[in-house]
């Protein structure tokens, strides 16, 4: 059986909660102080995601990156991953705020969105 320690980000409180279990199955959950808590350790222990943020490079501006960042959240597995993609890319200017820059990368349903423009 495996244990995680959980901090729950959902509010300031910041609640450490004790998940154990194995695989999907979770056997007992201790120290969340509410239902969104419940739900954000569940997740958390079966498939955590994440907001990805980063920058991209642009070219053809005197600002060679812009930020940019997930438009939903991405499997933490494959953070590396988009990361990599993330690396590689360039993008002519103008970039405005959600173009998207790359879509649906690696096959996630998710696109790479600017957060910021660049003229
Ligand atoms: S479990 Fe509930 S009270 Fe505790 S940090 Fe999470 S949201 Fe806040």
């Amino acid at each position: 059986m495996q244990e995680k320690k959980i901090i729950c980000t959902v509010c300031p409180i910041g609640c450490n909660i004790t998940v154990r279990g194995g695989g999907e199955q979770i056997k007992s959950m201790e120290g969340f102080g509410c239902k969104r808590g419940e739900a954000y350790a569940r997740s958390e222990f079966i498939h955590p995601v994440r907001i990805l943020t980063s920058t991209a490079k642009v070219e053809g501006c005197k600002i060679p990156l812009v930020p940019v960042r997930s438009s939903k959240p991405v499997p933490k597995e494959l953070l590396f991953k988009c990361m990599n993609e993330i690396r590689g890319l360039y993008v002519k200017a103008p970039v405005h705020r959600y173009d998207v820059l790359i879509p649906n990368i690696l096959e996630t349903g998710v696109d790479i969105v600017a957060s910021g423009t660049v003229e």
